[in-house]
């Protein structure tokens, strides 16, 4: 299933302000609340991914990496090792119950209100290093992951301090008459949860590290630093809350023969003096492999070929980078060269046809390059 678009999840054109984005979020949630369709599994869904549309639009940096890689680059990316399925509800109604306010009644939300919260996992960093043609086709790899996983026998019971509510209330006596307040209990954290049993090996929230084997789906044309975050796959929560999530930051192995910038590529083409001047058809490594082009009779050191899409694929699917070939010709080393040769160099060099004569059409670099970009 391909995900929508957050913008029109929302139903808000993409200049959307804060303000205006936290009203539309309000409608929809207000809309599809379970407290409002108890057992609607299609108003559920319709929930969640509201929710998690807010989380990435409010967030400036999320909404900006969306903006220009879409759902790979806040890590929603479709299939395979990601879940699509994003937030559940206790994220959803901890993270952004403050927005409905008075929606439903006075203290938050219905049921879901007194419940201990969920414990979460924490997250897990990894680096990954992909080769070009891995960041040019996309690619899934296997890694083996250090992470702390709930251990066999472990066993958790209701928190002494707060019987499992996950809560304190504490009176307090002031100027305006008693008052009551309400915190997160600080012996079990808010999850109602303590150990009971912890097994050998294990921490003392009955977690142990273990070696496992995840399996990331890489979509075509990432980039160097770019993060992509794998659900579920951090650590371990505690007694059955759930797990933090595993991210993963791409890193780029530097190609030996093509250089990257940005969805381009470039390739140092050498050719030799009587190639420059007779013309010759040379071999170039492409991401797609090997292609041949013709370099004409008279070509000028510094010339620059560029082949059209055979770049990098931008990560949303849209069209392709160029490749440019930059001609480099390559003088031989005098030493290196016998006395026939190097007379025939001596020869040539009062001779006109070698002198340099630049014209117009011979540009500089940087001409050159102004004109491919314009
Ligand atoms: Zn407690």
């Amino acid at each position: 299933m391909s995900k929508r678009d957050y913008y029109e999840v929302l139903e808000v054109t993409k200049t959307v302000t804060e303000v205006e984005l936290k009203k539309a979020y309000r409608k929809k949630a207000i809309k599809y609340h379970p407290d409002k369709n108890p057992g609607d599994k299609e108003a559920e869904e319709k929930f969640k991914e509201a929710a998690e549309a807010y989380e990435v639009l409010s967030d400036p940096q999320k909404r900006a990496r969306y903006d220009q890689f879409g759902h790979a680059g806040v890590g929603g990316a479709a299939g395979g090792g990601f879940d699509g399925g994003g937030m559940n509800m206790e994220d959803i109604f901890s993270h952004f119950g403050d927005i409905f306010g008075g929606a439903f009644g006075g203290g938050g939300f219905g049921g879901f209100s007194s419940r201990p919260k969920q414990a979460q996992g924490s997250n897990l960093r990894i680096r990954l290093s992909l080769s070009l043609s891995e960041i040019v086709n996309g690619v899934e790899k296997t890694v083996k992951v250090k992470r702390l996983k709930l251990a066999e026998g472990a066993t958790s019971k209701n928190c002494p301090t707060c019987q499992g509510s996950g809560q304190s209330r504490r009176v307090m006596n002031t100027p305006f008459g008693q008052m009551q307040t309400q915190t997160v209990c600080s012996t079990c954290g808010g999850t109602g949860k303590v150990a009971d049993h912890i097994p050998p090996g294990a921490n003392n929230q009955g977690l142990i590290k273990v070696e496992e084997e995840v399996s990331i789906k890489i979509p075509a044309g990432v980039k160097e630093g770019i993060q992509l975050q794998v659900r579920n796959k951090g650590n371990d929560a505690p007694f059955g809350g759930v797990p933090g999530d595993l991210i993963v930051v791409i890193d780029e192995i530097e190609d030996e023969e093509l250089k990257r910038e940005g969805d381009n590529l470039h390739y140092e083409l050498y050719v030799s003096v009587p190639e420059a001047v007779l013309g010759t058809k040379k071999e170039i490594p492409t991401v797609t492999g090997k292609v041949k082009i013709s370099v004409e009779p008279g070509t000028q050191s510094g010339k620059i070929l560029r082949l059209k899409g055979k770049g990098l694929p931008q990560m949303q699917g849209y069209g392709h980078g160029d490749l440019f070939i930059h001609v480099n010709v390559w003088t031989p080393n005098p030493s290196k060269l016998n006395k026939e040769q190097k007379e025939f160099f001596e020869s040539m060099l009062n001779n006109e046809q070698f002198h340099p004569k630049p014209t117009k059409n011979d540009k500089t670099f940087f001409e050159k390059i102004k004109e491919m970009f314009s």
